[in-house]
């Protein structure tokens, strides 16, 4: 099977798990099961969407609304195959965590003057303008002064936040940025903002067009390792960290043996 379309997830994936990249990617299978942490950011996305969806309207809602909105969400998108890993925590902690980003978010950017042009948009874009390497990616937000610059912002809700210098090489918005400016003509500039909620701040970055450039080398080299890998019926072999606690392919996975204990309790 030749992988067409590539996202910067798969490719995280393959670097931190080929054998879960392969279970995930190439055999693409899917399982309703998920981290309690990924359900939290779901829902915190969702709700800030919401919330942009409205300023994009003109209309700014109060927190309650957002809170509201968040605490519905989490109701009826809640599943028996959500995992929580961390056995002194309930799912409640993670709902009263996922209110408090909310709170948080909203008092930090209140009155929500942003130029917002788009929430939650799919980008597909190529790489060099070639086929061979094509690109999927959904960019949180985007802001546009209406004078050529332009914000990708980024929702963070896990415990780390990026430093400056780990956001300057991120690759993720840096494909971003390359999408919008396949999409967009006459941008003068772009900014690439990360919101790491849990914490409360927000890192900028802004890359030259050499740093995209090698963004777009080091991607087209990491696509390439893989495709070459699946040509050869290379082996995608198991790489056990302390991340399997969060892996739902431990029945498919040579280096475990049974199914992973937190998505059965
Ligand atoms: S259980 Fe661990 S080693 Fe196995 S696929 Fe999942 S992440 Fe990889």
């Amino acid at each position: 099977m030749i992988l067409k379309r590539f996202s910067h997830s798969g490719i995280q994936s393959f670097k931190k798990c080929p054998a879960q990249f392969k279970f995930r990617y190439i055999d693409q299978n899917y399982k309703k099961d998920e981290g309690v942490e990924a359900f939290l950011g779901k829902r915190v996305h969702e709700s800030i969407e919401y919330l942009y969806n409205l300023v994009k309207t003109g209309v700014v809602p109060l927190v309650d609304e957002i809170l509201k909105v968040h605490r519905s969400l989490w109701k009826e998108k809640w599943h028996n195959r959500v995992a929580i890993v961390y056995q002194n925590k309930q799912a409640r902690d993670y709902f009263n965590l996922g209110e408090e980003c909310i709170a948080r978010f909203y008092r930090l950017n209140y009155p929500f003057e942003e130029k917002v042009i788009a929430n939650e948009h799919e980008m597909v874009f190529l790489l060099d303008n070639d086929e061979n390497y094509k690109i999927k990616g959904i960019v949180d937000r985007i802001d546009h002064d209406g004078n050529g610059n332009w914000e990708i912002h980024d929702y963070k809700t896990g415990k780390r936040a990026l430093s400056q210098n780990a956001a300057d090489k991120d690759h993720q918005l840096a494909l971003y940025q390359i999408g919008l400016m396949s999409e967009i003509e006459n941008i003068k500039s772009v900014k690439l903002v990360w919101h790491f909620i849990q914490h409360g701040i927000k890192v900028e970055s802004i890359r030259n067009n050499d740093e995209l450039n090698n963004v777009i080398i080091e991607t087209k080299n990491a696509i390439d390792t893989i495709r070459t890998k699946i040509i050869n019926g290379g082996i995608f072999p198991p790489k056990k960290t302390i991340l399997c606690n969060w892996c739902y392919y431990w029945e498919e996975c040579s280096s475990q043996s049974g199914t992973n204990p937190y998505f059965n309790s």
